[in-house]
């Protein structure tokens, strides 16, 4: 940097200004979270020194024990926070603090609902906190010099937080960070040390570091430092003595959720392997539980020292929704992402809290099955990953799960497989089920028809994943789940249909299938009649063994191969459209493929030339006209 460039202001992009100013105008309630969220990097600067320093020995400049600093300076306005953590270079101050080059912005802005206290918890998710200073601060100054560079290299950087920063060079001794601010007047009540003192306690009592707190001296008077957390991890003592409360709080501040959680599972394992763990379900779904970058939820601890976020390892993505921290007292403290990877005892861990969280959710179910259902309601179709994803526990799964049935009210997904097992009909040997691109679209399928006819459940599955859950789940209590949309549907168990199946179809019937089938050609694998319709004239059925039409329409939607098989058309020879087609001599090439495509599109499905069928409809349409009222219409 050049002489000519010290304190030469650099605008902030339109977004930061933007971010900025909401910040600072609409969270105005919430305001005293910006000490968290200042406690709370200082706290992960330390953390990363601590484990860069671990394979970096440069890192080290000095023996050193972690603490953060808060000192509260009536007299200057301002509050002054201080770390001995990792520090920053000029270059990373510009890009962490000054830019918008991180996602989180963006997003933050969007999320922004209007209510406060839960706006001012999306700060902390988003990873926008550093600039919630501005909401007390008409001046933020930044010194920071990262571990290990040479002293010189230090920053200093400044800005009021309305349209820019100046940034400079200068020379600081030690490596960490402290941040100034100089609070504005409607701030003031800020400088009471009282006051932050009960901020900390309230939002940062667990950081496990040592938060010291002191006025700031002046000539007269050396002020002394009092410890202003309790720093104790809280997952290392008994449960009997963490209050509810207790445990709350510290779900707060590490998930910035301000909601009580759902559910939570506390405990210590001993023996050849040890470890805590201290685990949430939140109460409703995180913003970015679809996003493939989403921040991790759980947190590794090594004998209480924290070494890193990763839910990758240490639970199945279809559990990703939990937050908490797990705690080994038998791994390394220089553990590597790549180590853990393969590491056999994070296994078992993984492998005995996943058992714990899947006990504690079926106890949840069978004590409160309202609050079960918020659970599924919120994080259903996540967990559903997990029969395709987890085959050791699949049986246990299964047992979670909840479907929307022929049986249930709405599109609420609340039937269990055992509640379904426990309602089939006598002799009914299969659990059925209709996939489809949703609720609707699966309960409006005339696949369903017989079924309803004869009040057999059938399994209404709508979500995308539930493709794979069948692929997966092929049985539950020793009954096959069988798809009503695909081969050969054999009611046999029922004795009703026994007798109807004697009736032999027609040599008519035969005719007018043999027709459709010629008309059809290649679009359709077969065509027969149906033992499934009672109220449709006909519907479209996959193979056995060909995966099902549903699947086939998600993987060509999502740019897949799919191995695509031509359907089967089933007619229904009772249907009067059906009975007057069988006596019809003439041309049946419309008809037949009239009938094709308004099969495909009772189950949900998109034509591939919609421009086809309506042509043929208006054909059809006016013959018809034609024939009751001999009006003629020419093209
Ligand atoms: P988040 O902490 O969620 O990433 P922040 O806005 O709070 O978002 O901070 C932005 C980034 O600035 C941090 O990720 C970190 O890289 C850097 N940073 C902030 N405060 C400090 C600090 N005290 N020491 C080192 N780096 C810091
Ligand atoms: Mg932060």
């Amino acid at each position: 940097m050049t002489e000519d460039q010290v304190n030469d202001k650099i605008y902030f992009q339109a977004e930061v200004q933007q971010l900025l100013n909401l910040v600072i105008h609409s969270l105005y309630s919430e305001r005293e979270v910006f000490l968290r969220e200042l406690i709370s990097n200082a706290s992960d600067a330390c953390g990363r020194h601590n484990f860069e320093s671990l394979t970096d020995s440069n890192l080290r400049e000095q023996e050193q024990d972690y603490s953060i600093e808060v000192e509260v300076s009536k007299r200057h306005k301002t509050i002054k926070i201080r770390d001995n953590g990792v520090g920053m270079t000029n270059d990373e101050v510009v890009e962490n603090i000054g830019t918008i080059a991180r996602s989180g912005t963006k997003k933050f802005m969007e999320a922004l609902s209007g209510d406060q206290t839960d706006d001012s918890n999306l700060i902390g998710q988003f990873g926008v906190g550093f600039y919630s200073a501005f909401m007390i601060a008409e001046n933020v100054e930044i010194h920071t010099r990262k571990a290990g560079q040479p002293k010189e290299n230090g920053v200093y950087w400044k800005s009021d937080g309305v349209s820019g920063y100046s940034i400079e060079a200068e020379s600081i001794e030690h490596h960490g960070t402290e941040v100034i601010l100089t609070l504005r007047k409607d701030a003031k009540e800020f400088l009471d040390v009282d006051k932050i003192r009960g901020i900390i306690k309230k939002y940062s009592d667990h950081v496990s570091l040592p938060i010291r707190l002191r006025k700031a001296p002046t000539a007269k008077k050396e002020e002394e430092w009092e410890l202003a957390n309790s720093g104790s991890a809280l997952w290392t003592r008994a449960r009997k003595d963490i209050s509810d409360e207790e445990y709350d709080n510290f779900y707060k501040t590490l998930s910035y959720d301000s909601e009580t959680p759902l559910l939570r599972l506390h405990n210590r394992v001993e023996g050849r392997l040890e470890y805590s763990a201290l685990l949430f379900i939140p109460a409703h779904a995180p913003y970015d539980l679809w996003d493939v970058d989403r921040r991790r939820g759980v947190k590794l601890y090594v004998r209480r020292v924290y070494i890193m976020d990763d839910t990758e390892n240490l639970l199945p993505a279809y559990l990703r929704f939990v937050r908490g921290i797990i705690d080994s007292d038998d791994l390394p403290l220089n553990v590597s992402r790549e180590f853990l990877q393969k590491n056999k005892q994070i296994e078992r861990i993984q492998s005995g809290v996943v058992k714990r969280l899947l006990n504690e959710l079926k106890r949840l179910a069978g004590k409160d099955s309202e609050k079960y259902q918020q659970f599924w309601e919120q994080f259903g179709k996540v967990f559903k990953e997990g029969v395709t994803e987890d085959a050791d526990n699949r049986k246990r799964i299964a047992e979670l799960l909840r479907f929307s049935t022929t049986q249930t009210e709405g599109s609420d997904q609340t039937a269990s497989l055992q509640e379904y097992v426990d309602r089939m009909k006598e002799n009914q040997d299969a659990i059925y089920y209709i996939t489809a691109d949703s609720h609707a679209s699966a309960e409006g399928s005339p696949h369903l028809e017989i079924f309803r006819k004869h009040d057999i459940e059938v399994l209404l599955l709508g979500d995308p994943i539930d493709e794979w859950v069948v692929m997966h789940l092929t049985e539950f209590a020793e009954k096959p789940l069988k798809s009503i949309a695909k081969g050969d549907l054999s009611l046999d168990w029922l004795d009703e249909e026994k007798e109807s199946e004697e009736e032999t179809t027609s040599p008519k019937v035969e005719s007018l299938v043999e027709k459709l089938k010629s008309a059809l050609g290649e679009r359709a694998s077969d065509v027969r009649t149906t033992t499934r319709l009672t109220d449709s004239p006909a519907c479209l059925v996959a193979n056995e063994f060909a995966p099902s039409r549903n699947l086939t329409r998600i993987l060509k939607a999502t740019g897949q191969n799919a191995f695509d098989m031509s359907p089967i058309l089933e007619i229904n020879p009772e249907h009067p459209l059906i009975k007057n087609l069988v006596e019809k001599e003439n041309d049946l090439d419309d008809w037949a493929h009239v009938l094709f495509d308004q099969a495909a599109l009772s189950e949900g499905a998109m034509l591939e030339k919609p421009s086809d069928y309506v042509r043929r409809v208006n054909a059809l349409l006016t013959d018809s006209i034609g024939d009751e009222s001999s009006i003629i219409i020419t093209p």
